[in-house]
Order: C-alpha cells, then sequence, then structure tokens
C-alpha cells in the first residue's frame, strides 16, 4: 500500500511538474478509465474531484461548458473514436461527426443507443436536454433538434468531455 501512495505521489509530481496533463497520464491515476468495461459506474463527485483535471470536473460534474471555438475537437475531422474523458465509454464515431457553426464538436448519433443518456435540463429559465455518458454519467453537453439527416438531430458536446483515438 505504502509502495502505492508513493507510486501515486510521484505521478501527481510529475504530471503538476510537466504543466499539461496528457490523457495517458491522466488514466494512469484515474482507476475507473476503461475501453472495455461497460460496467455501469457509481463514483461520488468527492472521489471524482480527486481524480480529475480540475477543467474537466467542472464540465463533467458540474455542468460547466467550454467557451465556444475554444476546444480541441470542434474544428476536427480526424477519422476515429470519441470516449468519454472521465470513464472511456465509447461516445461517437468521427462518421456521425458534422461540421457546425456552433463552435463544439457536433454529432448526429452516438456509437451506440446506450452510449449516452438524456436527462431535462431547466437551468438558465429554459428547457434543454441533457446528455450524459452512459456509463458514469458525467456531463457531455445537449442535444438539439436541429441537427443534419438521417437523425436531425445535434448531439453539441464539450471537447474537454472527449477522449479521441485516431482510427
Ligand atoms: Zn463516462
Amino acid at each position: 500500500m505504502k509502495a502505492i501512495m508513493i507510486w501515486l505521489f510521484f505521478i501527481t509530481m510529475v504530471c503538476g511538474s510537466c504543466g499539461a496533463q496528457s490523457g495517458r497520464a491522466v488514466q494512469q491515476k484515474n482507476p475507473y478509465y476503461s475501453r472495455t468495461d461497460t460496467t455501469q459506474l457509481r463514483v461520488s463527485d468527492k472521489e471524482w474531484k480527486k481524480l480529475l483535471d480540475p477543467q474537466l470536473y467542472a464540465v463533467a460534474r458540474e455542468q460547466a461548458t467550454e467557451a465556444a471555438f475554444t476546444g480541441k475537437y470542434w474544428n476536427s475531422n480526424v477519422k476515429g473514436t470519441y470516449y468519454c474523458a472521465v470513464c472511456g465509454n465509447r461516445l461517437f464515431r468521427s462518421n456521425a461527426k458534422f461540421a457546425s457553426t456552433c463552435g463544439w464538436p457536433s454529432f448526429f448519433e452516438p456509437a451506440r443507443s446506450n452510449s449516452v443518456v438524456y436527462k431535462d435540463d431547466n437551468a438558465y429559465q429554459m428547457h434543454r436536454i441533457e446528455v450524459e455518458c452512459g456509463r458514469c454519467h458525467s456531463h457531455l453537453g445537449h442535444i438539439f433538434d436541429d441537427g443534419p439527416p438521417p437523425t436531425h438531430k445535434r448531439y453539441c458536446m464539450n471537447s474537454i468531455s472527449l477522449d479521441f483515438e485516431a482510427d
């Protein structure tokens, strides 16, 4: 146990000193991250706070929204798969991504019907439908009815909630 604590401390120090945490480093310290395990996660916000980068925590667990045109994927058209940045759940394929002028990465359908779940959001005196990760229930973004065919849906996501791997 002591050895694990020292190792975790070491990882934290290395990440802290390099300034920008790579996805790999974040995944190493997050024991819930898996691209193969589809078991539902029930992890407290208190625990997520210890594991996640503060910017990701703010979006994923506190429903913050990153500023439009600032995320790393809004403008990307690289072929590949988008996973949940919190838990590794497979969320979207690049072939469902479309060029949206809204400034956030936008998709017309999820990778699997249970990749995401939906929740009513009545914040800011308007009704929107929030999209959460189907495995860890982290906030991803919102869904709107102005997307392209065939679904006419627009899954408007925060880049920081996504973890991309090119084909
Ligand atoms: Zn997730």
